[in-house]
């Protein structure tokens, strides 16, 4: 494949362009969800135990278009029943924990990215004429928020989540929507950059773009709906290998 074809480059966002701030912010709230709980139920709970019980409802947690960035109701509902709060709580206490988390989300989201190397990459691939796109498997509110948040909502033209499409990565149908905002322009002169092994590279090269795998540490596949556990073959593999964003300014 010859990236001199290339005219659109499109990103996932989730471990791509924005980092997961959801380890971080839980750190960080877990002694006030537990005052939350003791308020509001009369039971105590030490914050580490919250912290592992909610880990694990978000490790395990999934359906379509979920934000585990932003976190939603059914995560939380489940880590109190683990926790084993009676339901005639959960009601109050669940608006109170995502208020705790969700008002945590750009402070984290500011501190855990580095700013200047997307604006730097991002800057570096429009002055090289390439055009810009991101699709996301997520609710449209936290894609837009957390570009916004970042500051670099502005170099993509396409911004799309799969709460919009009503339908997630790796369907081929979001080819369509894609192809369809970017005519004339063909899948094969366009490559896409993300983390997720199944979901971006094997779906992105199996549609005929070029793929570029952003290839992780492997401290980042604890959840079950990260598949980076998946096994390349030769139809599906990607083109390139990069550690980092920045490496894309040795592509094109
Ligand atoms: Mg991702």
């Amino acid at each position: 494949m010859n990236f001199k074809n290339i005219k659109v480059i499109l990103f996932d966002q989730g471990n791509t362009l924005v980092m997961d701030p959801f380890q971080d912010i839980v750190e960080k709230i877990k002694n006030n969800v537990s005052k939350v709980i003791f308020k509001l139920s009369k039971i105590e709970f030490e914050p580490d135990l919250i912290k592992k019980n909610w880990e694990k409802s978000n490790n395990e947690i999934n359906y379509p278009h979920i934000s585990h960035f932003f976190q939603e109701e059914p995560i939380i509902l489940d880590f109190l029943e683990n926790l084993k709060i009676p339901v005639i709580y959960h009601g109050v206490i669940v608006p109170k924990i995502l208020f705790l988390y969700r008002k945590e989300i750009k402070k984290t989201l500011l501190k855990n990215n580095d700013v200047d190397k997307l604006h730097n990459v991002l800057n570096y691939l429009i002055s090289k004429g390439l055009r810009l796109g991101v699709f996301s498997n997520d609710r449209k509110i936290d894609l837009f928020a957390n570009l916004e948040i970042l500051g670099i909502d502005k170099y993509f033209e396409y911004i799309k989540s799969s709460e919009e499409l009503g339908i997630e990565k790796p369907n081929n149908k979001i080819f369509e929507d894609i192809k369809s905002f970017f005519y004339p322009i063909k899948l094969n002169e366009m490559a896409y950059v993300g983390d997720d092994p199944e979901k971006d590279i094997a779906w992105a090269k199996l549609n005929g773009l070029m793929s570029i795998w952003l290839k992780l540490p492997k401290k980042y596949a604890v959840a079950k709906w990260r598949n980076y556990q998946f096994n390349f073959n030769n139809f599906n593999k990607p083109d390139f290998v990069i550690n980092d964003l920045i490496q894309l300014k040795n592509i094109f």
